[in-house]
């Protein structure tokens, strides 16, 4: 079996030897046959088109013509320096070809006039274009050969570079290792998830990943590879994630009631996107069973995570338990309870809002409505937390905006019963620290990735500030139209003092090319007490001014459907998240919306690559993307889970998709066998435990 021989020293593997083989180990981390065969390009040439000269372009990296040698001339250069020159001809045009070294050899092996496949990079030379140093094959002797068409191109170092190691020679060791080998590997992966996900088998995976054949057969080498090293790298996680569970009692609920089966039939105020569906199905069933839900409800700005937390709430409801829902900001806690609670309206419950500007009289209210249990839902900001507010039977703490609250934090709402509530986290801020999440086995996810029906995607440019008097123009003909403005400014906390002054100066001079009584205009900001700044948001809320001049306090949650305009001023100074979220409080409503990014002349390459991303994209997997290419990983990750995943194929950003999957299947078949006892499940659970040992889960995080 070619297991054992797998585990072979790689300095035995003919042409590799000991000297090759140490350098093998130490830059690349390959030991044995088996960490070659599982060392992957990381790009390929693709040798499947050819061009035509008419089609080459300047910076066009390798290409492969076919075509003619006409003409062959030494050209002497320098002193006593000399180089080979043909000339290279198509139907389309000609180009020079070009050696600077082995003359004679070269010359004499060139024939005129039959027809070759050139393959090199192009340079240009004013109109002329040349290729030096051509892979040169005969036409007919290129139809025959059983090169793959699309050439790997396997990581590299210089130190490899420089003693030798080259693409071709690692590509020889590869070759040698399938005949060695026999190209026979073990299939990790049962049978029935092969057929169910029409995956290719391993050794066919492993031979294109390293010989394409095909792009086709590339393509489903890749998938087959990444979905095997991300459904390893599940089934360790939900491994340890139901061990997790077992400790973690939840309330079952079990019934699905009265006041969710009359808001369901009577009062769902639109019909729910199939996302919401699903999304909420999910959440039904984990708090279903007796385990404790720890869902991350994600979903992009204005894709209707409000409705889902309140229909979950119900839940809690009808099994006869309270639910609370905690926001990052006052004005967000405010917003949310105004909205549950219309929602809600034609519904017989309690539902009460606690915040840190609730009245002491109030505020006794609640803290005995919920030790008696009369208050079913409690709305609130991080005052839920305090130890005075005493639930009779807390089910669902449901927390939006995650990143605002920690880990800690959460922990706290529950050490006060025996058990814990069942706690589903909504965030718009979508991956990449939710899919770093969902390899931590912390929480599970569910996203909503639909928005309602009828959405306009939002239009956003980028203007100069010396372009200022067209964008008020233009704000003017929007509020003409019956439309509201938000302007934002940056807040940073570092240097408020100056924001302030920044925010002031500019809401004066809006407040002079918006004059009274044409023109009203709200202010909110971080300085202004709760009940003034919730005072302002009400105005502009219910349409009694037209422009609402804010720092990021209104980055969450906010939702006016009749502000069509979004400017954010300083653009610059935002991060991509924080500018895809400022965005996201327009487009509510069924005008078209407008963002416009302010900035001055003074731009870094990566404040460029933000505006343009911004400008190009209103998707929010796509800016989290970019954001994480920025950012890098690490930074996105936060301090405590730094370190980027060491995967050898899969990215988790690009292959969430694959991901999603493999968390599924994982889930599945853990769910039918847990112990991977199961006869087909033999080879799974052996490279299982083997790889447990190895590559613990934690080795890919550090
Ligand atoms: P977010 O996910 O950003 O919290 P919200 O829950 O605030 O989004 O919803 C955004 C807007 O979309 C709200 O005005 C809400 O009433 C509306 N909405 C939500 N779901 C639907 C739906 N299925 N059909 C139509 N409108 C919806
Ligand atoms: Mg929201």
């Amino acid at each position: 079996m070619s297991n054992s021989l797998l585990q072979t020293p790689i300095e035995y593997l003919k042409g590799v030897g000991p000297q090759r083989g140490e350098l093998l180990r130490k830059e690349l981390g390959i030991h044995r046959y088996e960490d070659l065969v599982n060392f992957y390009p990381n790009r390929y040439i693709d040798r499947t088109r050819y061009y035509k000269i008419n089609e080459l372009q300047k910076n066009d990296s390798e290409v492969q013509i076919i075509g003619k040698i006409i003409h062959i001339k030494t050209v002497e250069f320098g002193k006593a320096k000399k180089r080979l020159v043909a000339t290279f001809v198509d139907e389309t045009g000609e180009i020079e070809l070009t050696w600077f070294q082995g003359h004679k050899w070269i010359r004499d092996s060139l024939k005129l006039n039959v027809p070759y496949v050139i393959f090199g990079k192009v340079a240009s030379f004013g109109n002329t274009f040349n290729m030096a140093h051509p892979e040169m094959e005969l036409l007919a002797e290129h139809e025959q050969s059983l090169r793959s068409a699309m050439q790997p191109v396997y990581p590299s170092t210089e130190t490899l570079t420089n003693r030798g190691i080259s693409n071709r020679v690692v590509n020889k060791m590869m070759q040698q290792l399938f005949v060695e080998t026999q190209a026979k590997f073990i299939e990790t992966l049962p049978a029935y998830l092969l057929d169910e996900l029409k995956l290719i088998p391993k050794n066919a995976a492993l031979f294109n990943i390293h010989f394409p054949k095909s792009q086709e057969l590339l393509s489903k080498a890749q998938f087959r590879l990444k979905f095997e090293e991300l459904f390893f790298i599940q089934l360790q996680l939900i491994t340890k994630n139901l061990v997790r569970k077992h400790k973690i009692k939840g309330h079952p609920f079990t019934v699905v009631g009265e006041n969710f089966n009359n808001f369901f039939q009577n009062h769902l105020p639109f019909e729910l996107t199939n996302a919401q569906k699903k999304v909420l199905k999910e959440i039904r069933n984990d708090m279903g069973t007796n385990a404790q839900m720890n869902r991350l409800l994600q979903g992009d700005v204005g894709s209707g995570k409000t409705i889902v937390a309140l229909m979950a709430m119900l839940i809690a409801l009808d099994n006869g338990f309270q639910s609370c829902l905690m926001a990052p900001t006052e004005i967000l806690a405010n917003q949310h309870f105004n909205g549950l609670t219309e929602l809600a309206k034609g519904l017989n419950i309690n539902i009460k809002i606690l915040t840190g500007s609730t009245k002491t009289a109030d505020r006794k209210i609640i803290h005995e409505e919920l030790e008696n249990g009369s208050l079913h839902i409690l709305i609130g900001t991080h005052a839920l937390l305090e130890d005075k507010v005493q639930f009779h039977n807390l089910g669902l703490a449901i927390i939006d905006e995650q990143h605002r609250f920690g880990v800690e934090q959460r922990s706290k709402l529950w050490q006060k019963n025996d058990i814990p509530p069942h706690i589903l986290v909504m965030t718009a801020t979508p991956i990449p620290r939710t899919l770093a999440m969902s390899l931590y086995g912390d929480l599970d996810i569910s996203v909503i990735d639909e928005l309602p029906p009828g959405r306009k995607p939002i239009q956003t440019v980028h203007r100069y500030d010396s372009n200022r008097l067209k964008v008020w123009k233009f704000i003017k003909d929007e509020i003409a139209k019956g439309r509201q403005i938000y302007i934002v400014y940056p807040l940073i906390q570092e240097s408020e003092t100056m924001d302030y002054k920044d925010l002031m100066d500019g809401y004066e001079s809006i407040s002079r090319d918006f004059p009274l009584p044409q023109y009203s205009i709200s202010i909110v900001h971080g300085k202004m007490k709760p009940a003034d700044k919730d005072a302002e948001m009400k105005r502009f809320a219910e349409g009694k001014t037209n422009i609402m001049v804010a720092t990021t306090v209104i980055e969450v949650g906010v939702n006016i459907p009749n502000a069509s305009v979004m400017i954010i001023e300083s653009a610059e100074r935002f991060g991509l998240s924080q500018l895809h979220q400022l965005r996201g409080r327009v487009g509510r409503g069924a005008e078209q919306s407008y963002c416009i990014l302010m900035t001055s002349f003074k731009l870094s390459s990566d404040s460029k690559v933000r505006l343009e991303t911004m400008c190009q994209t209103n998707d929010g997997f796509e800016i989290a993307e970019v954001d994480l290419k920025l950012r890098g990983p690490g930074d996105i990750m936060g301090k405590q889970q730094s370190g980027v995943l060491q995967l050898q194929i899969a990215d988790l950003v690009k292959d969430r998709d694959i991901l999603m999957v493999a968390r599924n299947e994982a889930l599945k078949l853990l769910k039918k066998d847990p112990s991977m006892t199961l006869p087909e499940h033999q080879t799974l659970r052996t490279v299982f435990i083997e790889l447990s040992k190895k590559k613990n889960i934690w080795n890919y995080i550090s």
